[in-house]
């Protein structure tokens, strides 16, 4: 048997390749290491039966600002987004918090005096966010609004301090805006930050932060569904580990961290290049806990309960210092937690009466520390009682990711540190950075650009680039 194109690993990205070349009327086989397809969109029954839990991603603005999800219609391959009642809530040690609505003019209003100046700040971007965010996530990044464009990277080359602290006053909205440049897994003083802060804060407004229901592994199955129906075929529990494991075809694209590309590929490619992928850096990892709750968690701040994302962390100070430490190889005593709390929202992720509960925080690379103290205490900080109702929890070191999915190396989450420099070369410097010196075979993964995240641009790409490159007929 011989196909087109083979893709290895069913990420959103492996995913969004193979769909692609099936759009085009290739004859595509996806090879799964695991018993499970997905990648980072899968969901299980980590902790007690009847509880699902998001395995690794659980919210997802950055699949509603993808052009590429725009355009596939998952809803009729079974996918239902839920939109929380808020995007996300960030609240204090004293009870107050930043409460970020969907709807702009609510936010602007619930951030008080700080209000007029997040207007000022993000209103420009959230008005061309239909222009902005596709360019955002379509590299080469082609100069459409060239006015917004540049704007969004003057803003957003500077460090998330100097614009929280040039732009906000209230302590609560700065800690909001610290938080959201956190997903950098950056020091928050580093250049760039201010884009991902931004980038979060626009698609808060733009697009949204819908978790599907079911959990995370309805995108994936709504995405095999749909590259089946397009002749796609699929076979599980294949992990590829050289090049003779791959059936005969014309192009093979490596969902892989570029690590796995460079082992797997041997002699295929030179050792010029097989050195540049081998040195692409991996940052910080994360330490992952999901619970099995007896009720919803019990904020001091009642709108936390009503946010599908919780960033726990207080003031900027306490963020900025939790994320710095993991880049000097220590650990933060209260580390700046994501949450995610999908349960209140969605009844098919608990039993009657019962929720569950998603966080983790950064950690120095490939750090396997156990920070479920840590992480539940901050979350009793700001919900006392909280502790009481864990009926059951389940914990993911680095080391526990890296070995469910070998991509996640040292527990790196976002398929690469991101910086001007890889940024610009992820994983090495070509012209289109998903081609290699072998003309057969491409890298899809999140260490291609626009980098992490559930958006499938990386794999939409890479099909591009072989359909260019080797599959024209
Ligand atoms: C804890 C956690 C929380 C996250 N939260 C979010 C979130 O809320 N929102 C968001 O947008 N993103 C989130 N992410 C990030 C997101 O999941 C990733 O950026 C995204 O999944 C990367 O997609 P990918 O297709 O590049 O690779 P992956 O999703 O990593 O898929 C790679 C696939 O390849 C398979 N594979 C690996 N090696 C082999 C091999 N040798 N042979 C065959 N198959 C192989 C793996 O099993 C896997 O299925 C989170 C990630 C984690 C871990």
């Amino acid at each position: 048997m011989s196909y087109d194109a083979v893709v290895v690993g069913s990420g959103p990205n492996g995913l969004a390749a193979g769909i692609t070349l099936a759009q085009s009327g290739k004859r595509v086989l996806l090879l799964e290491a695991r018993n499970q397809i997905g990648g980072g969109m899968r969901s299980a029954e980590l902790t007690l039966p009847g509880y699902v839990h998001d395995v690794c991603s659980a919210i997802h603005p950055l699949a509603m600002a993808s052009p590429f999800f725009a355009n596939l219609r998952l809803e009729n391959f079974g996918l239902e987004w839920i939109e929380p009642d808020f995007p996300l809530v960030h609240p204090m040690p004293d009870g107050t918090a930043a409460v970020m609505e969907r709807d702009l003019v609510q936010s602007i209003r619930a951030f008080g005096d700080d209000g007029p100046r997040y207007q000022r700040l993000v209103e420009p971007f959230v008005q061309r966010a239909n222009t902005l965010l596709p360019e955002l996530l379509n590299p080469p990044w082609p100069l459409g609004d060239l006015r917004v464009l540049t704007r969004f990277a003057i803003k957003g080359l500077s460090s998330a301090v100097a614009l929280l602290q040039k732009h906000f006053k209230s302590p609560a909205v700065q800690g909001m805006f610290a938080g959201m440049a956190a997903h950098s897994v950056k020091p928050l003083e580093s250049r760039l930050t201010g884009a991902v802060g931004l980038l979060f804060c626009i698609t808060a407004h733009a697009s949204g932060w819908p978790l599907p229901r079911g959990g995370s592994h309805s995108i994936a199955t709504a995405l095999r569904a749909l590259f089946e129906s397009l002749g796609g075929e699929v076979q599980t529990d294949r992990p590829v580990s050289t090049f003779s494991d791959l059936p005969p075809c014309r192009a093979v694209l490596f969902d892989l961290a570029p690590r796995a590309v460079s082992r797997i590929s041997e002699e295929q490619l030179p050792q010029s290049f097989k050195k540049k992928l081998e040195r692409f850096q991996h940052g910080p990892g994360v330490f992952k806990v999901d619970w099995a709750l007896d009720g919803p968690i019990p904020w001091t701040n009642a709108d936390a309960g009503r946010a599908g994302t919780v960033h726990v962390g207080g003031s900027w100070e306490e963020i900025a210092e939790s994320e710095s430490a993991v880049w000097k190889g220590r650990i933060s005593d209260r580390p700046f937690v994501l949450l995610a709390q999908q349960s209140l929202f969605d009844q098919t992720r608990a039993p009657d009466k019962k929720q569950t509960g998603w966080a983790y925080c950064h950690v120095p690379h490939q750090c396997d520390e156990d920070m479920t103290a840590r992480i539940e205490a901050q979350i009793e900080r700001f919900a006392p009682g909280f502790r009481d109702l864990i009926l059951d929890r389940h914990v993911f070191s680095p080391s526990a990711l890296e070995a469910y999915n070998a991509n996640y190396i040292g527990g790196d989450i976002t398929g690469g540190v991101i910086s001007l420099q890889q940024l610009l070369a992820r994983p090495a410097l070509r012209l289109s950075p998903y081609t290699t010196p072998n003309e057969k075979i491409f890298i899809c993964s999140a260490s291609t650009p626009p980098g992490g995240g559930v958006h499938g641009m990386c794999g939409y790409h890479a099909a591009r680039a072989a359909l260019q490159r080797v599959l024209r007929d």
